[in-house]
């Protein structure tokens, strides 16, 4: 490797002032180790992007940016939850970087594992996923549902990695294939395997946060749940849309098991007719939901407009 490449760490922040001061001095050490390594270049960045804090978030990280060289910040102009900070950050990035991490500032993405990710990326990899080994600091309730939900996802359909969150480290051109896809409804961890490229894993253990509270209560964490799953998939649709064929299909038997009712003589008057009308109708209105549905499901991947195809070598490139 004849330059070393220019890392910068990427880390959303909102309302952390408690916890701010305690972790940017981590970061900066592990930076630090990595560029007295050698391993990453000396211009590296830890950049902190202030996601509308109403705490003293951004004077935190003015000062920091200002008494040192490797701080950065940039401030959104209001709250615009996590996804989207850290896209903020991430492109703000690739304009300088030739990798970028991203990390949560509470510490609980143990920090060690940058240097794990560097080392995977010097060692040829665009993507490096950080995975969590335990998740002991967890409650069951968290463990069961959201290992749960990695399992229901990938069912779905969608490519995403078991345990693992948004900490990872991205190469200048999976940055690069992430930018073409200008979706609204942001699920990071789902769109950085569609971006492909060579990609491994390094695996942590999840600590605890080390000051503040979390900024994920059951509401929000449910909304990004069911943001990933509306987003990475439309199989939600098609289970409709066979469900409506199924129910047809039972609704026409019922209505031949109420003629022959009718002509063995076991009815009241109007109970056949009426189960008629329950049965076809049933079936039909969500046979009819389910295609309207499915056209809906291809607008919406139309609308995506995401990117057919990223190419990542060519045999004419200059090395
Ligand atoms: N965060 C953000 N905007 C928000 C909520 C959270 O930028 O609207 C940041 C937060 O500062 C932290 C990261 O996202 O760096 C993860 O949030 P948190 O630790 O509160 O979530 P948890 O780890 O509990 O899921
Ligand atoms: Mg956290």
């Amino acid at each position: 490797m004849n330059t070393q490449p220019n890392l910068w760490i990427v880390i959303p922040c909102y309302n952390e002032q408690e916890v701010l001061p305690l972790t940017a001095p981590l970061f900066l050490k592990e930076l630090q180790q990595l560029i007295d390594a050698g391993k990453v270049a000396s211009s590296s960045k830890i950049c902190f992007i202030n996601d509308g804090s109403t705490d003293k978030t951004w004077e935190l990280i003015s000062e920091l940016a200002a008494a040192h060289e490797h701080y950065e910040g940039l401030s959104l102009s209001r709250n615009r939850g996590h996804q989207n900070a850290l896209l903020a950050g991430l492109m703000e990035a690739r304009k300088h970087c030739d990798a970028c991490i991203s990390a949560d500032c509470d510490g609980q993405d143990d920090i060690h594992a940058i240097s794990k990710m560097v080392d995977e990326y010097l060692a040829g990899y665009d993507v490096v996923y950080g995975v969590r080994s335990k998740r002991e600091t967890d409650t069951a309730f968290k463990r069961m549902t959201a290992e749960g939900y990695y399992k229901v996802l990938n069912m779905l359909g969608a490519d995403i990695i078991f345990n693992h969150a948004d900490y990872r480290l991205l190469s200048s051109r999976a940055l690069d294939g992430l930018a073409e896809f200008n979706e609204v409804n942001l699920f990071l961890r789902g769109l950085v395997p569609l971006v492909g490229y060579k990609s491994t894993t390094v695996t942590y253990e999840r600590s605890e946060r080390m000051a503040g509270t979390s900024h994920y209560p059951l509401t929000k964490m449910l909304a990004l749940a069911f943001d990933g799953i509306t987003s990475l998939s439309i199989k939600p649709i098609h289970v409709i849309a066979s469900l409506g064929a199924m129910f047809s299909l039972l609704g026409f038997i019922g209505i031949i098991w109420a003629i022959v009712s009718v002509f063995t003589g076991y009815t009241m008057p109007g109970w056949a007719s009426m189960i008629c009308f329950i049965c076809l109708f049933g079936g039909l209105q969500l046979l009819a939901l389910g295609i309207i549905g499915e056209y809906i499901g291809k607008i919406y991947l139309e609308v995506k407009s995401r990117p057919r195809f990223i190419i990542s070598e060519r045999t004419w490139d200059k090395q």
